[in-house]
């Protein structure tokens, strides 16, 4: 990665074509689509990649079932294309996952309804599913989800959908418009819009975190995939009204020996009926979401006791026996759905479709969409600036981004035949002894076939293959690495982003906070105070997320 400094400049000495606000999956998105057809790129990100919604969400890259249910079938089209698409450009990251579906005698939907319904999606999407349903009985579904309360169960069908990492969808979707040529920078907030005389845009002020410098970045055309963010990022434009109405939901993560699960669960939330999930994911388990209107700071958002409390009823009610409290929670997060404005009562009814909004002076605006579609919604994004750009001298860039067709950086190398179990071997053959298998089956998880490029380059440097802390996979490197290959520039990045220890570790990595943050200083030189406020920063952070135990 290019020093600061040196990005700082480009930025300054370049003449942009297109300069995307916003480093979300949407924003990412927007300038690989851009930048691998030929345009000149620029993304300014006011803190890191996935900040915002894009880290926070279910991590499902889900084949849009639920909208069969609202005869939505355009959308489930598209997620299923999408998902196809994801699962090929991306293998490791973009994972085939079963949900099992437990009815009860008083359920709102009955098996033979859901059973047909799967029928009738599967054979509508031409049977492009990662697996074909099944169905089990009562007895059956017990054997395989020991924890689920028995009383009154049913059956359950079992349809297959996808997970995903979405901070690494999103930084790899950014790695990979990096390689394009386009310029990234991160900490790099835009606090205003610089205009020619007749009112059109010229470009954005921005300033630095890290080095305080102010400076203006010249470019054709604007995009705001800002989120949540979208009506102030307008707002700064000097656009007046919303075009959001955004919603909240949180998870909770629990210790998987606490909640051990086969399989995704849907639960039907016994306040409400809403539909939620509970999710294996390796050591732990998560389950959310919950869906309530929000109008706050984005970047305040948090779990409220209420909240917490909303997703334990869940379990309680579908996991009597794991007696989960809120003493097992190790983590929660938070995040806003950037859902376009409707006339709505109720929050889930809220359409999850986005929106195009193009300001003829040059500023265009993306709200809404989800992970799922991001590519896809990115392409039409790009599409829509092309005439701005062509009024504006910019010719020659191609109409198509190959972007269905291109691997993300860490399926280069990983063929059609190769899975996470097998690449795992080749990264633990490459490390030659200096990891173990546990690490090499994470850095495969984490990094794709680039797993195998970090357990060769472990071997060189002993104190790298030291595990960060015992009995947990990851390993001292994966800091260097992060700083070194994925644009990690603060300590909050690597805790909760690059690693996930925020999350996944019993006292959200604070007891290991201090080593990361010396190693990260030892690479980038910061000072004992930049160490210091880092370490706040990350405090703070958890605070955040434990908010919900004091109030
Ligand atoms: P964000 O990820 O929020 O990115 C916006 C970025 O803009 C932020 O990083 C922010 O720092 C930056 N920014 C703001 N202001 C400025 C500025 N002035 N200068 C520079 N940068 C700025 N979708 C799915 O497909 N599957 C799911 O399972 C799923 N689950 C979800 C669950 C929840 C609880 C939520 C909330 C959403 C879920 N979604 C899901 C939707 C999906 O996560 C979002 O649609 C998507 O992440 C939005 O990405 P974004 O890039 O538009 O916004």
């Amino acid at each position: 990665m290019l020093p600061r400094t040196e990005i700082n400049q480009k930025l300054q000495s370049t003449d942009f074509d297109l300069i995307v606000i916003g480093g979300g999956i949407t924003g990412c998105g927007v300038a690989r689509d851009a930048a691998r057809r030929g345009l000149r790129v620029a993304l300014l990100e006011a803190k890191d990649f996935a900040y915002g919604t894009s880290s926070r969400s279910s991590k499902l890259i889900h084949g849009g079932l639920r909208y069969l249910d609202q005869k939505q079938l355009g959308l489930v089209f598209e997620a299923v294309n999408e998902r196809r698409t994801l699962q090929r450009v991306a293998p490791h990251l973009v994972n085939a996952q079963g949900f099992l579906f437990p009815v009860y005698r008083h359920s709102p939907l009955g098996l033979c309804y859901l059973k047909l319904g799967l029928w009738v999606y599967e054979a509508l999407v031409f049977f492009r599913v990662p697996k074909l349903h099944t169905s089990y009985n009562a007895k059956k579904t017990l054997a395989l989800e020991p924890y689920l309360a028995s009383d009154g169960l049913s059956g359950s069908p079992l349809y297959w959908d996808c997970t995903t990492d979405d901070a690494r969808l999103t930084l790899e979707t950014a790695l990979d418009a990096h390689q394009a040529g386009a310029v990234l920078g991160t900490y790099r907030k835009v606090v205003g819009f610089v205009r020619a005389e007749n009112g059109n845009l010229e470009g954005v002020e921005i300033q630095d975190k890290h080095t305080g410098e102010k400076f203006v970045v010249r470019g054709r055309c604007v995009v705001n995939a800002t989120g949540p963010w979208s009506d102030r990022t307008r707002a700064l434009f000097g656009m007046q009204g919303q075009i959001l109405r955004p919603t909240k939901g949180i998870h909770v993560v629990v210790d998987s020996k606490r909640l051990p699960l086969r399989y995704a669960v849907v639960l039907h939330h016994p306040d409400d009926g809403r539909i939620l999930f509970a999710v294996p994911w390796g050591d732990r388990t998560y389950v959310g979401t919950t869906d309530t209107d929000y109008q706050g700071d984005p970047a305040d958002v948090a779990a409220t006791r209420d909240d917490v409390e909303y997703l334990l009823r869940s379990c309680e009610r579908f996991f009597p026996d794991a007696q989960l409290g809120e003493e097992d929670i190790i983590a929660t997060w938070a995040g806003l759905r950037p859902l376009v404005a409707a006339d709505s009562q109720n929050a889930s009814d809220v359409s999850r479709e986005h929106r195009i909004v193009v300001e003829p002076e040059g500023l265009v605006t993306i709200a809404g969409g989800k992970l799922t579609t991001y590519r896809r919604m990115s392409a039409e994004v790009v599409d829509a600036c092309g005439d701005i750009l062509k009024a504006r001298g910019v010719s020659g860039f191609s109409k198509d981004s190959g972007t269905q067709h291109s691997p993300l950086p860490g399926a280069v190398g990983w063929s059609k035949k190769d899975d996470h179990q097998s690449m795992a071997q080749k990264a633990l053959t490459a490390s030659k002894g200096a990891i173990e298998l546990d690490t090499a089956q994470y850095l495969v998880d984490q990094y794709g076939a680039r797993g195998v490029d970090f357990a060769e380059w472990v071997t060189a440097d002993s104190e790298a293959s030291q595990r960060l802390i015992p009995g947990r996979p990851e390993v001292l490197g994966v800091v260097d690495w992060a700083v070194r290959e994925e644009f990690a520039a603060s300590l909050s990045d690597v805790m909760i982003r690059r690693t996930q220890l925020f999350f996944k570790e019993k006292n959200q990595g604070l007891d290991v906070a201090e080593r990361v943050a010396k190693r990260m200083a030892a690479l980038l030189g910061w000072s004992p105070e930049r160490v210091m406020s880092e370490l706040d920063e990350y405090r703070d952070e958890v605070a955040l997320s434990r908010k919900w135990r004091t109030n």
